[in-house]
């Protein structure tokens, strides 16, 4: 590893080019009143940084060119000004640790997940609404924490492995309920420590000044709640609703649905944080039943539309050739979508590469869920150490009868839109 150049350190003190002469690539820049992310002190160097303190700053925006810092792995950005992370993220494939609590984000996008060693990331005390689908992607994640932020709805599925990751999520004043899903896996059966959730009360929250709500009426305790409606879904339905989702909802879920088949096929594990089933090692007979899904498609290793004239079936095998060689590769949705079905609308790509909100709550369905959601709710216990607590949870469901099925067994609440 190189030494750091003097320049850099040419604002600071000799105490300072000590530090970062002995460990070259860890930069201690906590508590230094910087009003800009100072990479332009880096001069070239920027590949050989690992780790960057800038604790307590004056810092409001991460520059996208933050993306040269090619093999940094720890990003300590707490007490700053910042108000949005930027795309370029992405870019930072060897980070492991993004610290980026107490500042003013607002939104996280969504690329995020292509950061997918990231195995630290702590936005505590932002101003988050919501949190980005696609952080499920990160398959290593061990530590999630979004406390004191705004969120009101928690995603379907915040985390690729909830066995292997803590997710904290406390005092977001506006969360009312938590996912079925996520109760299941995260507090059923289990003993909670003493854990300050501070939210979750089942409460009226008062302020219905603006938007749309729902409203829920527990007969049993004689109580309502009132909760500002989910943003990911276009149409809400209670489970009671007998009107079919749209033709359009339909088939971007059966699209989604072969998508991933695909996906699997080409992976030996699974590839989207919705599938469910492990496949076998990719094989010659799945690339043969890949050419059956993908028959109809127009499709070429360029991305080029070019096959129209008879060319279709050499095209077909040239990709064929490509998915074989590059069948060791992980594939994403994301990267299905962008490489073969480039003649899709963009708004329907996002919607496919981001994935559904949600998929079906009857664990014998799984439907993605996108757009049109039927909604039921149900209250359950955590059990904290020396008292069970109340909390009530969201149910997602691609259709009626899925819904139907799953609350004979569930003493589902009353709720109705208001
Ligand atoms: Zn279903």
């Amino acid at each position: 590893m190189r030494i750091i150049n003097r320049n850099w350190l040419n604002f600071s003190t000799a105490m300072d080019y000590n530090q970062c002469a002995n460990v070259s690539s860890v930069l201690h820049w906590n508590y230094r009143g910087f009003t800009e992310f100072p990479l332009q002190k880096l001069q070239g160097e920027e590949a050989d940084v690992i780790d960057i303190y800038l604790k307590e700053n004056l810092i409001s925006r991460i520059p996208s060119e933050i993306c040269k810092l090619s093999n940094l792995e720890s990003l300590y950005l707490s007490g700053n000004d910042i108000t949005e992370l930027p795309r370029e993220i992405s870019k930072l494939r060897s980070l492991k640790c993004l610290d980026i609590s107490g500042n003013r984000l607002r939104y996280i996008p969504e690329e995020i997940a292509d950061a997918k060693n990231l195995k630290f990331l702590i936005l505590d005390e932002n101003e988050l609404k919501r949190l980005p689908l696609r952080l499920a992607e990160l398959r290593i994640l061990r530590y999630l924490s979004v406390c004191d932020n705004k969120l009101e709805w928690l995603p379907q599925r915040p985390v690729y492995n909830y066995h292997h990751c803590e997710f904290r999520f406390w005092r977001n004043a506006a969360i009312r309920t938590i996912p079925y899903s996520l109760w299941n896996h995260m507090f059923r059966d289990q003993q909670t420590r003493s854990l300050n959730i501070g939210c979750l009360h089942l409460t009226n929250s008062g302020d219905t000044s603006n938007g749309a709500y729902i409203k829920i009426l527990d007969n049993k305790r004689k109580h309502e709640v009132t909760i500002k409606t989910p943003y990911d879904y276009e149409t809400i339905l209670t489970g009671d609703n007998q009107t079919p989702p749209s033709l359009f909802e339909l088939s971007k879920r059966r699209f989604y649905i072969i998508l991933c088949d695909i996906a699997n096929k080409l992976n030996d594990r699974p590839v989207s944080i919705y599938s469910d089933n492990h496949r076998d090692n990719v094989n010659n007979i799945c690339v043969r039943k890949l050419e059956d899904k993908l028959d109809g498609f127009r499709i070429n290793e360029h991305s080029q539309i070019n096959d129209i004239n008879g060319n279709y079936e050499l095209n077909r095998r040239n990709q064929l050739n490509y998915i074989i060689r590059n069948r060791t590769r992980t594939y994403a949705p994301a990267d299905i979508v962008r490489g073969y079905f480039d003649y899709l609308p963009n708004f329907i790509k996002t919607d496919l590469c981001n994935g559904p909100p949600s998929r079906c709550e009857n664990i014998t369905c799984k439907n993605p869920v996108f757009d049109y959601a039927y909604f039921d709710f149900c209250i359950e216990k955590i059990i904290l150490i020396d008292s069970k607590e109340d909390v009530l949870l969201s149910a997602v469901f691609c259709s009626k009868l899925c819904a139907d099925s799953w609350k004979s067994e569930k003493p589902a609440l009353q709720w109705k839109l208001v």
